[in-house]
């Protein structure tokens, strides 16, 4: 059954590639991203549940969620994204929760928490990872719309490297993840996050003119190249000390209080 769903994808995207020239997509002029609610902070999760720098245990991932569970307002990316445009106010300090990779325990662990937890958030995942598991895309499409699922590329590459190499491979990487995964999981995908962090201005501006109207990246450290980017950074939570860390985060950051 799969496997013809699959031969019709690949009928598909062969059609749209020819259909479009990838070149034109990217000499599209798109808007820049000119959102201004910068004290955003936005956590970025891996694995819950297993070993490893960036896997946290699921008690540390709930002592986190009790922290946030009275003093801040917890959203998806794209709901984030979405009051922000509207001009809508925020009572607390908005918190954005993402997990990168698609780790089986965002299924087993995270989700079930979060819902318990009334929170929002974002899935980031790249399609290569569940060339053998279809039933995830199903599952992805029955979440809750607080929960997002972003695009974080086909196959994990290096993006830096595709583009300065391989600008179609790069855009296939980019634009048609987010359209392959549109179709997978039947609704509209607006987050991008760069595998690995990697992100130059000029790629920034191809994830714009791909359709995102959200992108982010992993690091904090180098502000100065955020502040030329339309890219969003986020904090890490990871060992050792995930809990104290993320308490630090938001004690430093959090402009609501
Ligand atoms: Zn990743």
């Amino acid at each position: 059954m799969f496997s013809l769903n699959r031969t019709f994808i690949n009928i598909f995207f062969i059609f749209v590639v020819t259909i479009i020239n990838y070149d034109s997509i990217f000499s599209v002029n798109s808007p820049k991203n000119n959102i201004d609610g910068r004290n955003i902070i936005i956590l970025c999760f891996h694995d819950i549940n297993g070993d490893g720098k960036y896997s946290i245990s699921e008690e540390e991932f709930i002592e986190i969620l009790d922290m946030l569970k009275t003093k801040y307002e917890v959203y998806s990316l794209k709901d984030w994204y979405f009051k922000i445009q509207n001009h809508e106010k925020f009572k607390k300090q908005p918190i954005v929760l993402t997990f990168d990779d698609g780790y089986a325990s965002i299924f087993s662990i995270a989700i079930p928490l979060l819902k318990k937890y009334k929170f929002g958030a974002t899935f980031f995942i790249y399609l290569e990872k569940y060339e053998n598991q279809p039933w995830i895309f199903k599952e992805m499409a029955s979440l809750p719309d607080n929960f997002e699922i972003g695009s974080h590329s086909f196959s994990h590459s290096d993006m830096e490297k595709l583009f300065k190499s391989n600008k179609k491979k790069f855009y296939k990487e980019i634009f048609l993840s987010r359209k392959k995964l549109e179709f997978l999981i039947g609704k509209t995908v607006v987050s991008w996050a760069w595998p690995y962090g990697a992100y130059t201005k000029d790629m920034i501006q191809m994830a714009d003119e791909a359709g995102y109207k959200i992108q982010v990246n992993t690091d904090y450290k180098n502000t100065e190249k955020e502040a030329e980017t339309t890219s969003f950074s986020r904090y890490t939570v990871q060992n050792p000390d995930p809990v104290d860390q993320t308490r630090e985060i938001l004690l430093k950051n959090s402009s609501y209080q």
